[in-house]
């Protein structure tokens, strides 16, 4: 199987880039921050503190999480619920990010990343993908940019989607999730040794594709 991983901190572009990656290669795209993002929502409406990691823990195993792919769109299901439109609220970007420090709750998302890429050619986007969940992935992107540009980003896709922002705060939640996703003792988002490094800052979605399209071409 062809496993291509993209890594970065969030708001890259990641998501955007790998699917239409994944499209031009005929391959499954696979977000696995939706994965951590549904178990965040299960947390949560298990009403699981998010400093409480032995509740976390012992929480994490109840689920499942599954993923499906309806008309080429990512479809998580949570218990047998799509849970789709209740993953991007800052309250379960916020849960995420702190659950899934928790081991044991990385150890049942592993399983399910790795499975899906044994099964399928996959373009896998997450934090840990080139280094832990994919180490043998025949391509690897470690896609960023400054934190302006993906603030910035953000900020106008919520505006788009006709919901209320605030750049400021937009900003700070993306560093607080940065620090976190970094200096985390297991699995923390770091460019992997073979990764190429594409800094999308002053790119467009077009120009970062075509990039990825060469790379992928290069190596494969
Ligand atoms: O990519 P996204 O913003 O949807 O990810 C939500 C959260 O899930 C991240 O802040 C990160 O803490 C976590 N995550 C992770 N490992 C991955 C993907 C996401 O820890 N492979």
């Amino acid at each position: 199987m062809i496993n291509i991983a993209i890594d970065g901190p969030a708001g890259a572009g990641k998501s955007t880039i790998a699917k239409k990656v994944a499209a031009e290669k005929n391959y499954i795209y696979v977000d696995t921050g939706a994965m951590y993002r549904a178990m965040a929502l299960y947390l949560l409406r298990s009403g699981i503190d998010r400093e409480d990691a032995a509740a976390i823990s012992a929480a994490c195993g109840k689920p499942e999480i599954t993923i499906e792919y309806r008309d080429g769109i990512q479809v998580v299901l949570l218990d047998g619920e799509n849970v789709n439109e209740f993953l991007r609220t800052p309250r379960v970007s916020d849960m995420a990010s702190r659950s899934s420090a928790n081991p044991d709750v990385r150890a049942k998302l592993l399983e399910l990343q790795k499975d899906l890429a044994r099964r399928e050619n996959v373009v896998m986007d997450g934090r840990d993908i080139g280094t832990v969940v994919l180490p043998d992935a025949q391509v690897k992107i470690f896609l960023t940019a400054s934190v302006d540009v993906r603030a910035d980003r953000r900020y106008r896709e919520l505006i788009e989607k006709g919901e209320k922002a605030d750049l400021d705060e937009i900003r700070a939640q993306i560093k607080e999730r940065d620090e976190r996703d970094m200096n985390r003792p297991i699995s923390p988002l770091k460019q992997a040794e073979d990764a190429v490094l594409v800094d999308t800052s002053d790119m467009t979605i077009d120009e970062v594709v075509a990039a990825i399209m060469h790379i992928i071409e290069e190596k494969i």
